[in-house]
């Protein structure tokens, strides 16, 4: 029976982040959320857009929420309760800082998967959503220290100092420019771009100094970044870089990106809590 086993399915509760809503029928949202021990979920929020709905003003973007929801194996979960537990504003204040964030949650969107808990990841993205709330943080170079941390963290962290493809140790050489192969994984010794390029794919070339600037980004933790500061146009190489790697690997070209590129005026989803503090 139906009925019965509605009552049977367990309930669940979770640390979470919002990673997309959509709406459902007249008043309802659809939230695919990003758990710490659970993955990524889908929860129906019976009546969230109504003005008196509980969860009014508690699903929004960026947010540490403290989720409660009744699993389900063949549809949706559906919302029973939520409550958030850090509220961070000062991201959907500033047009830079909600991008960079909108960004770091594509990254997760398309990291991560249902039912694959990765709370290292779940909590690499709360500090970043932190440091993208501190003035103090450039919001660029929070994106691509979380950008480094994200790949790594996912095992596709990019040869810097050793030859991606034979393993042999590069930091005594002094080349201005290095080679570098999206597929093969980072940085080359000449003999394996000679082949790589030779036979497979077209090489890059980044500046050695990018790459030094990326490791001593990786041993930064992101909640340092206020005193950490990068010039432009290391930035901006170094920026590229991570992107196409970042892309290559994860097969996609996250959307932010494309946005960020355009004269379109926003992103798509604005956030509710303007909403909500209004109310
Ligand atoms: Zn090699």
């Amino acid at each position: 029976m139906a009925r019965g086993s509605f009552s049977r399915r367990p309930t669940v509760r979770d640390r979470a982040l919002c990673l997309r809503r959509y709406r459902y029928g007249e008043s309802s949202l659809v939230v695919r959320v990003f758990t710490r021990s659970h993955g990524q979920v889908s929860l129906l929020a019976k009546g969230a857009y109504r003005m008196r709905s509980r969860y009014f003003g508690v699903l929004d973007l960026f947010d540490t929420l403290g989720l409660e929801w009744r699993a389900s194996r063949a549809e949706l979960g559906s919302l029973t309760g939520g409550e958030v537990l850090e509220r961070r504003r000062a991201l959907s204040a500033d047009l830079d800082r909600y991008r960079a964030g909108l960004h770091v949650l594509e990254l997760v969107a398309l990291g991560t998967r249902e039912a694959e808990p990765d709370p290292g990841l779940f909590q690499l993205t709360l500090d970043t959503l932190d440091a993208l709330a501190q003035p103090d943080v450039e919001p660029e170079l929070a994106r691509l220290a979380f950008d480094l941390a994200f790949l790594a963290q996912l095992g596709l962290k990019p040869a810097l100092e050793d030859c991606a493809s034979c393993g042999r140790d590069l930091s005594r050489e002094r080349a201005k420019l290095v080679p570098v192969s999206y597929r093969a994984g980072g940085r080359l010794c000449t003999d394996c771009a000679t082949e790589e390029g030779g036979h497979r794919s077209p090489l890059a070339r980044q500046a050695l100094g990018n790459l030094k600037v990326a490791q001593s980004l990786m041993k930064t933790p992101i909640a340092a970044l206020g005193r950490t500061r990068i010039a432009p146009a290391s930035q901006e190489g170094l920026d590229r870089f991570v992107q196409g790697f970042a892309e290559y690997h994860l097969e996609t070209q996250p959307r932010v990106r494309t946005v960020r590129r355009s004269t379109s005026p926003g992103p798509a989803l604005p956030p509710t809590s303007t909403r909500a503090s209004a109310s």
